[in-house]
Formats: structure tokens, sequence, C-alpha cells
């Protein structure tokens, strides 16, 4: 006999861990299928794990509050305390940009969040950057998040409450009669009333493959470099992302995790490390953090950020196949919101939310416009 769940989701990264969770929870029996041996091999193991509430994007930005919020004050199901540090985030702006981050901060601030506005030169003593021009948006309430312990704390509370979650189980949508029906493993078939598609750079080709939407996902590779303790780093400090130079840096096992903000295209693949990264990142170093220059790198990872065309998020019912649900395309956002994605997600699924709450994201504006780009973040 074939076993059948209400949903199916592919992936046990972050966008399918809290998908299986807010599913979970409202009582859908949920079977959660990952190709890899264990769940956040890629992206969402490999994050800067931060945390932040000023975008650029306002539907990014509002997913990213209550994202956050959740991540702050989790729901008793999920977690029994924060699951992240409050250590603070610093945004610095400048040129042409600005007044793009002062639009973004004025409606942070609008929407409750805490902002204090400073000239970016004042923080150079406390934060190991030179000194530099531009404008500072600190965010007291931000933070730094393990996105394992994030997304263990999803797939355990998803557990607990029924789900079930399998590994070394590559998927394949089940079409018939013009709907998805269910997945094909290795093991056999599955029905389901649902299959949400959290492949994250895998999940265009997923579709395409089964005759579905033809969607232009890219994924975009970017390296994260780790010092190793060095002496004076305080945990507490807060993370500071320079938007215009593309560079951040945070505290990290009493070193600090580096990144130069690289942004190269890839096919969806197990991304490995270039061997060339660290050139890019020691030219930034060299004249954003010249202190830091001398130290060698302990240790460095790469990882996939994964955009739609027009650089929104991809979350709803496909146009073109019933019984398929896209969540995907989270870019460099998917730690943050990821709570957020699975609650709204799971509520329109089940029926108890419109589609149109979930406009900004849904798949069905590939059929009908050409997508510009403009909010990659
Ligand atoms: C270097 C880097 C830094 C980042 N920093 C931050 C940050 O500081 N803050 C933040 O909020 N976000 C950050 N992000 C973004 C965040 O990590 C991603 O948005 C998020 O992890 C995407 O999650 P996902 O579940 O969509 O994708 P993934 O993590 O890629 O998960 C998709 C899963 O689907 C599985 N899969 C694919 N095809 C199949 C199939 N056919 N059958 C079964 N399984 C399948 C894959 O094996 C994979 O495990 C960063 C990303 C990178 C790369």
């Amino acid at each position: 006999m074939k076993r059948r769940y209400d949903v199916v989701v592919i992936g046990a990264g972050l966008a399918g861990g809290a998908f299986a969770w807010a599913l979970a929870r409202r009582g859908q029996s949920v079977l959660v299928v990952e190709r890899e041996a264990r769940a956040g091999v890629h992206a969402s193991g490999r994050n800067a794990g931060l945390v932040r509430r000023i975008e650029a994007s306002s539907s990014v930005a509002r997913l990213s509050r209550e994202g956050a919020s959740l991540l702050a004050d989790p729901p008793q199901d999920l977690a029994a305390g924060p699951l992240y540090r409050q250590t603070g985030s610093i945004l610095i702006a400048r040129g042409p940009e600005l007044a793009v981050w002062e639009a973004a901060a004025a409606d942070a601030i609008e929407a409750g969040v805490e902002v204090e506005r400073g000239p970016a030169a004042d923080l150079a003593e406390r934060s190991g950057l030179r000194s530099t021009d531009g404008i500072a948006f600190r965010t007291p309430r931000d933070g730094v998040a393990d996105p394992h312990e994030v997304l263990s704390a999803f797939l355990a509370s998803a557990r607990a409450q029924g789900a079930e979650v399998a590994f070394e189980a590559p998927a394949r949508l089940n079409i018939q009669g013009g709907r998805v029906v269910g997945v094909e493993l290795p093991s056999g078939e599955v029905e389901a009333e649902w299959v949400v598609n959290a492949a994250g750079p895998w999940a265009a080709e997923l579709v395409a493959d089964a005759g579905g939407l033809a969607l232009d996902l890219q994924s975009y590779r970017r390296h994260l470099f780790y010092t190793g303790p060095l002496a004076g780093v305080s945990p507490n400090a807060p993370w500071i992302w320079d938007l215009e130079r593309g560079f951040y840096l945070r505290p990290e096992s009493s070193g600090w995790l580096l990144c130069a903000c690289d942004h190269e295209p890839r096919p969806p693949e197990d991304t490995q490390a270039a061997t060339d990264a660290g050139n890019r990142l020691a030219a930034k170093v060299m004249a954003l953090a010249p202190d830091l220059v001398d130290h060698p790198i302990a240790r460095s990872w790469a990882g996939l950020r994964t955009f739609a065309p027009d650089g929104r998020f991809v979350i709803g019912p496909d146009p073109q196949l019933s019984g398929l649900f896209w969540a995907t395309g989270l870019g460099g956002h998917g730690l943050t919101t990821s709570g957020a994605v699975g609650l709204l997600g799971a509520r329109v699924l089940s029926g108890d939310a419109s589609r149109a709450e979930l406009a900004p994201f849904d798949p069905g504006r590939f059929l009908t416009a050409a997508a510009g780009v403009g909010e990659r973040a």
C-alpha cells in the first residue's frame, strides 16, 4: 500500500524545516524528504547567522522582523528560550544608496524596531574597523543565531508533533492528470495532497524536469572566513556590515567571521570554497580592517544564495501544477525569515489565509510579468 500524507516537503534546509514545523503544529501529517544524509548540508548549514531587521525590500523587511521576533521569543513548542544572541548590529551606508537605507531604517522604526543613527566614524574605536565615512544604523536587538540550532529546533518540534523526516531520500515529483499527486522516492511512491518544493537551488530543475513552471532561479556563491581565536574579541560585540563596500564581520568562537560579500553565479551544486577566494577577502580586509591583515585564516567555506529573477522570495502555489507549493528563493535572508516564511506559507496552504497575503512572493508573477532585478541584498 502506498504511504499517504497531507504534505510532503522536499528539502530539509531552513525553508523545509520551517514549513514542516508550521504544518505539523497545525495538525497536518507531514513527511520531509532530504537527499542528503543529514539536515542543513547546504546553504542552511553554511550561513553567517546574522539576524537583521533593516532590509531595503519592504516585503522581505516584514518577514525579517516577524522571523527575528520569532527567534527572539519562540513559541513553547519550538524552543524553551531565545534562538539567537542579541549582540546588536551596525549597518554602514553612504553614497548613492544612502537614501535607500535611510528609508529602510525609517520603515523599521515605524514598525517598532529600535534603531540608532549616527556617523560611522564614531564606531572605529570599538569595532576593529578602520575609521570610515558614512552613516551607521545600529539595531540593538539584532544578533547572531546558530543556524544548526534553529534548523534542529524546527525539525525536532515538527517530529514531536508527528512529522516524519527521511534522509538519503532524493525525491522526484509524481504528476498524474496534470497535477502533483506526491513524490517518487527510491523506496517507492508517496502520495500527498500537497508537495512543498523547498529544494533550495535545485527547486527550479525539480519542477522543470516534471513539466511545470520554468523558473529562472539563480544561485550565487558566497564565502565565509574564520580567523581562529584572537585576543580581545568580545563575543558580544555587534556584527558590522559596510553595505557599500561589501564587507561584514562578526565575533565567532573568540575570533572573527569575515565576509567579502562575493556574489558569483554558480549552477545548483554542493559548492566548495574557491582557491582564490582569500585574495578577494584580503583586499577588503586591507582597506577596511587593517588590524586583521596579519592574522591567518583558520577556516573558510562557501554556500549558495538562491534568488528569483526579481530577487523576491518564491512562496505559494504553482500557477500551472496544482498540488505543488513553492518555498524557495530566500536569497540571503533564509535564516532570519524562516519561521515567518513557514508560518505564513502553512496558513495559506491550509486554507486559513488568502493567497493575497503571499502576493509579493506569488510564483504566478513569473507568468504575467517580466521580472526586473532590484531587490537583491
Ligand atoms: C554564505 C552565506 C551566508 C548567509 N548568511 C545569512 C545570514 O547571515 N542571515 C540569513 O538570514 N540568511 C543568510 N544566508 C541565507 C540562508 O542561508 C538561505 O536563505 C537559506 O539557508 C536557504 O534555505 P533553503 O532551505 O531554501 O535551501 P537549502 O539550505 O539549500 O536547502 C535545500 C535542501 O533541499 C535538498 N534537496 C534538493 N533537491 C532535493 C530532492 N530532489 N530531493 C530531496 N532533497 C532535495 C538539498 O539537499 C538541501 O538540503 C546566507 C547564505 C549563505 C550561502
